[in-house]
């Protein structure tokens, strides 16, 4: 808690005011039920019309400086928790922004996107929530208990018991009712998975014809949401009402002990006026403290997952390495595992000059991905040395290693926004060379019978395009950055076999000096590299030429042999 604590300090000047105007605003409230009982006792038996004024208009006084002063604090400290929470967040997006890729699988996308956006509303709400009531409460119940128990020790101590029953009551019944709202939060967020997931698989559910079984699915976490919803509301119920009963009961309790002790001669009757004030006043802020306590164990458990993100240290930290290579792009015995229990790549070793083409064979899950990704140290090899530039990756600048890359994953996405904003990728490429780019992919022909050209606009994920056309697309992106290396993981699933063939010469042509690691399922795609990975379950099993693998290697002649048919 104490990092997020620490958000606060640049404007304790603020809060410290804001806490003083706080103070002043509770004093003057609590001074106004003894001007009310001096009225009652004092003014109104002596029949002084003058006096009465002149109390009548001190306590107007009083209410409007305690409302002015309460609205000043309330201002100051929202506008406290508002900045609080902005730098908070910034900083925290800026971290999630610069976590590894590991860290990101072990955090979970949905886990980062829930810490940015409901924890750091329960953190605002924390701060919000102390500052304007974490004083104001505990003082005018203090207060109050003080004067009282100086006017009448015996209302006193019923009025001390009350509040506590009601304390502990309304204590009891959140701490119950949280986990019940954090579970229906849960199902919330199921129930919005879901209809995010068939939004954007709808045309697949359709032609799998999966309706039945996904709205089944729905119907439950729909149901589960409920139910959550239900029992909170069912556990919750119970508070207001009991927290009404509790001060009825109360005045009820001041009014009839007081009235005894009026009758016997102990107490002058104003003192009963001023205790229903200061019991409703001593009742309301007893409230008041409960939820400022239950704003903060919120607050503080949110406070906690947003440090686990804040301090978690960096891990791809710069290496110095003396070691360097001939390899423009290599590795040397790299062995990884995502999870630390088996090897996603198993001992791989192959070298690349400058400007020559890997091609990457193997089934879906035997480690395609994996490989490039480790080139790029979007993951850190456990075993083994990456080579780039002749250089261990480890020892390169991040952003330096990433520049040096051009690449198209799998799954990729497209941004909602104009063709040239998705080439060229808030990277303000000129217009020349974004065209250019789409020339080589081969997608400067759809581009230009679009409707406005480069800045037609593209549909959330490009949905208003063809999935091959949308490949060109990123291939154009990674591109136009001009990389040294180029890599393109099947970049060609959704093309034909001749415009696969005329993008590959033209990127041969117009990026002479361009090292490629091209994967492909395609024999078509990868028999002019030189050289040739086929990968199993993670490792090399084979490597060489087109010529040589048909000589060597089983596998590859019959993949070969199957895909002969389309080659023709
Ligand atoms: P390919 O690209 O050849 O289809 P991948 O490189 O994507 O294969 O995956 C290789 C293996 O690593 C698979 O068994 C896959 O389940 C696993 N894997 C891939 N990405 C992750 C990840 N982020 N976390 C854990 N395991 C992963
Ligand atoms: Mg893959």
């Amino acid at each position: 808690m104490g990092t997020v604590l620490g958000y606060l300090r640049p404007h304790g000047v603020r809060v410290a005011c804001g806490v003083t105007v706080k103070f002043t605003a509770a004093l003057l409230e609590l001074v106004l039920p003894l001007l009310l009982e001096h009225i009652v006792d004092v003014s109104v038996p002596a029949r002084d019309l003058a006096a009465i004024w002149i109390c009548g208009g001190l306590m107007a006084a009083l209410a409007f400086g305690a409302a002015f002063c309460n609205i000043t604090a309330n201002r100051m400290a929202a506008w406290v928790s508002m900045e609080v929470t902005k730098t908070l967040r910034g900083d925290l997006y800026s971290r999630t922004q610069r976590l590894s890729c590991a860290q990101m699988d072990r955090f979970s996308a949905s886990s980062l996107v829930s810490r940015l956006t409901n924890d750091t509303y329960n953190v605002h709400q924390m701060f919000d929530k102390v500052q304007r009531g974490g004083i104001r409460a505990p003082m005018l119940v203090l207060g109050g208990l003080v004067l009282t128990f100086l006017l009448e020790p015996a209302l006193a101590a019923v009025q001390l018991a009350v509040s506590l029953l009601t304390f502990l009551t309304i204590w009891r019944v959140t701490r119950r009712g949280i986990p019940h709202y954090a579970a229906a939060q849960e199902a919330g967020d199921t129930v919005v998975r879901i209809i995010r997931e068939n939004a954007s698989g709808v045309r697949v559910i359709k032609a799998l014809a999966g309706q039945s079984r996904e709205r089944r699915r729905f119907g439950e976490a729909n149901e589960a949401s409920r139910r959550a919803e239900e029992t909170a509301g069912c556990v919750m119920a119970a508070a207001n009402p009991l927290t009404d009963l509790l001060l009825n009961t109360g005045l009820v309790l001041v009014v009839l002990v007081g009235a005894l002790r009026v009758d016997a001669g102990q107490m002058p009757p104003g003192q009963i006026v001023a205790f229903l004030s200061y019991f409703t006043l001593i009742q309301t802020a007893t409230l008041g403290i409960a939820k400022v306590f239950i704003r903060i164990s919120k607050g503080a458990a949110s406070a906690r997952r947003i440090e686990e993100i804040l301090l978690e240290p960096e891990d791809q930290l710069l290496r110095t390495s003396e070691a360097a290579s001939r390899a423009e792009l290599g590795m040397e015995g790299v062995s990884f595992s995502y999870l630390g229990v088996e090897r996603d790549l198993a001992d791989v070793t192959f070298s690349l000059k400058k400007g020559e083409t890997l091609g990457i064979l193997g089934p879906t899950g035997s480690g395609k991905s994996t490989l490039a990704a480790l080139l790029m140290r979007l993951y850190d090899a456990g075993e083994g040395v990456v080579w780039a530039g002749g250089r261990d990756v480890g020892s390169i600048p991040q952003a330096a290693l990433r520049s040096r890359f051009g690449v198209v994953f799998q799954n990729e996405a497209l941004l909602n926004d104009s063709v040239y904003e998705n080439i060229s990728f808030l990277r303000n490429i000129p217009r020349e060379e974004v065209a250019a780019a789409a020339k080589t992919a081969q997608a400067w022909d759809f581009i230009q019978a679009l409707p406005e050209g480069l800045d037609s606009r593209l549909d959330i994920r490009g949905a208003n395009l063809s999935g091959g056309q949308r490949q060109r697309l990123l291939v154009a992106r990674a591109l136009a950055g001009k990389p040294a290396v180029l890599v393109l993981d099947s970049a060609d699933s959704a093309l034909d076999y001749a415009t696969a063939a005329a993008l590959r010469a033209a990127v041969r042509r117009d990026c002479p000096g361009v090292t490629l690691v091209v994967i492909s399922e395609r024999v078509a795609s990868l028999r002019d590299a030189d050289r040739i990975l086929v990968l199993e379950e993670g490792r090399v099993t084979a490597q060489g030429t087109h010529g040589e693998l048909l000589e060597s290697c089983a596998r590859y002649r019959r993949i070969a042999e199957l895909q002969k048919g389309v080659l023709l």
